[in-house]
């Protein structure tokens, strides 16, 4: 299977191309220096061509994600996918069924997406539906942030926290470890309430020991992705404050900040939210081993969903509509409610404004990078709008305009900031960029070597339909959309993290499951093949 993709402006930022007119030549999966003249030949003279699109920070399997299709039947009966020869049936709205999450994320361009929030118990669920989601390689984040059993391996025997999370992550076939409200799901189910600051008591331990300590954990092992937090505070008026405090805590070790935006704001708790994205974006940009992907807002439908629970519980009292509240013993919780951005709304404008400023005041495209925390801040299908949002000043101070003008005169989006992101900075925040963070030497960019996923597009003025539409898609080396139709349908491969532990830490975790799990030890582990292969195992860089 040798493919040649012939003339078109190639934008591969890892490797310094930046526009060049050349060819990209694909051979069994992977992109190499050439083919020879019997390979098939794509005319890609006028069009843009890119590595395929890597999704750092999504929710598209699992046990939440499943709620939350239930939740919302309507959406269902309003976008139903009809079998065709080659697609399986399915359902889209904010949330779509399995099989129309992975078409439409190639439709999209899109070939590599992380699943960012699994509660180890799910790994199960979480790996059955990413099986029966086609097209995209993925991968998924657990959440270790309010695991009690952790908590007391934190307090009793801290030294022994790496083998725990290297352990953690080889029995449910994980990729990287996720941090949500660290601490402040755990004693909200306890009925004391979030915590407010990182010092704040929780069966026994504080947030910034479990941030400290897992931060540790995971740079210690040279996991390929580092610790992924959701800070505590999200969405609370000055949280800011928590969001530095977070990055001081963690100071040393690297670390990715899910949906920046939610994490930027000045003002007090309760009262009127401020913007501090300036000062944020600043503090990113002088911290070279911390990044972040945005969170963008945008307007119209959404769903959240999400483990921190209480945030959950307020956006409930704020609707006043439906509202899932789901515990995961021991580990997490989870909560999902249906919500509505309005661009009239001051509070939403500002979130809007604020993911915007983060994008346009960013100072290094590699280290923050777009993502709406799809369905939260609104589904992947509206990336297109938001990089037209970015690349198009005049499309942007239109949309400005008819925001609430309360909340864009507390943002600088109307102070001469009137950058255009290029073609090169977009191919950054949307896949090589991503792939870097990830640690995917395979993804994110077309040098020899690189996985043979590449994204064809229409070089059209209309930014957002040119990223609405690719031209074509290729997916290890397939052609798998063509005109903006699925030709092609196929399985990607899960990628899962190979990290060592010492085997002694098994008695250890054995003991502390016996006393606080209902899940047997030795059953809890995922062993059915099935599940995990095919998989690509990707080192961590310094085993244990
Ligand atoms: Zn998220």
């Amino acid at each position: 299977m040798s493919l040649r993709i012939a003339g078109g402006r190639v934008y591969d930022p890892a490797n310094g191309v930046n526009g060049d007119v050349r060819d990209v030549c694909l051979s069994d999966g992977k992109v190499v220096d050439d083919v020879d003249e019997h390979a098939t030949r794509i005319d890609a003279r006028g069009m843009v061509v890119m590595p395929g699109g890597v999704d750092i920070h999504a929710h598209i399997a699992g046990p939440k994600v499943n709620a939350a299709r239930r939740l919302a039947p309507e959406e269902h009966r309003g976008d139903v996918h009809e079998r065709t020869a080659i697609m399986r049936a399915g359902t889209g709205g904010m949330v779509p069924s399995t099989f129309v999450t992975g078409y439409r994320y190639a439709l999209l361009g899109y070939t590599t997406v992380v699943e960012a929030a699994t509660p180890p118990l799910s790994a199960r669920h979480v790996l059955a539906e990413l099986r029966d989601t086609p097209m995209i390689d993925p991968l998924f984040l657990v959440l270790l942030g309010n695991n009690v059993a952790l908590f007391d391996l934190i307090r009793r025997d801290p030294a022994r926290v790496r083998d725990a999370v290297a352990w953690w992550l080889e029995a449910t076939g994980g990729y990287g470890v996720k941090l949500v409200n660290a601490g402040g799901i755990e004693r909200w189910k306890r009925g004391a309430g979030n915590v407010t600051s990182l010092d704040d008591e929780v069966a026994g331990v504080t947030p910034r020991q479990v941030i400290e300590s897992i931060g540790s954990a995971v740079h210690d092992l040279g996991l390929p992705h580092p610790v992924h937090v959701h800070c505590n505070n999200l969405g609370v008026g000055g949280n800011w404050r928590t969001t530095l405090d977070t990055l001081d805590t963690l100071e040393g070790r690297r670390a990715h900040l899910a949906h920046l935006q939610f994490h930027a704001y000045g003002g007090k708790p309760g009262g009127r939210l401020r913007s501090r994205a300036p000062d944020i974006a600043e503090y990113l940009g002088a911290h070279p081993e911390f990044s972040a992907d945005v969170g963008q807002v945008m307007f119209g439908p959404a769903t959240t969903m999400t483990a921190d629970a209480p945030v959950s519980e307020r956006l409930r009292d704020i609707t006043g509509g439906k509202w899932v509240n789901a515990d995961t013993e021991v580990e997490t919780g989870c909560g999902i409610v249906p919500f509505t951005y309005k661009e009239k709304n001051e509070v939403h404008a500002l979130q809007w404004g604020i993911g915007l400023e983060l994008f346009l005041l960013s100072r290094d495209p590699w280290r923050l990078v777009l993502s709406t925390d799809h369905p939260n801040g609104g589904s992947f299908l509206s990336y297109p709008k938001l990089i037209r949002l970015l690349m198009d000043r005049e499309f942007r101070n239109d949309q400005l305009r008819r925001a609430n003008k309360k909340a864009i005169r507390r943002t600088v989006l109307l102070d001469d900031l009137d950058r255009e992101y290029t073609l090169e900075e977009v191919a950054i925040v949307t896949r090589a960029g991503p792939a870097r963070l990830l640690g995917l030497r395979d993804k994110g960019h077309l040098g020899a070597g690189a996985d043979a996923d590449v994204t064809v597009y229409d070089d059209r003025e209309d930014r957002e339909e040119m990223f609405a539409v690719p031209r074509y898609v290729i997916k290890g080396g397939h052609v798998v959309v063509r005109d903006g139709e699925l030709v092609e349908a196929l399985s990607g491969d899960l990628l899962r993290v190979a990290a060592a532990h010492d085997p002694a830490i098994e008695d250890v975790l054995r003991e502390r499951f016996e006393e606080r799990y209902t899940v047997q030890f030795d059953n809890y582990p995922v062993r059915e093949p099935w599940l995990l292969e095919p998989a690509r195992r990707v080192d961590a860089g310094r085993p244990a």
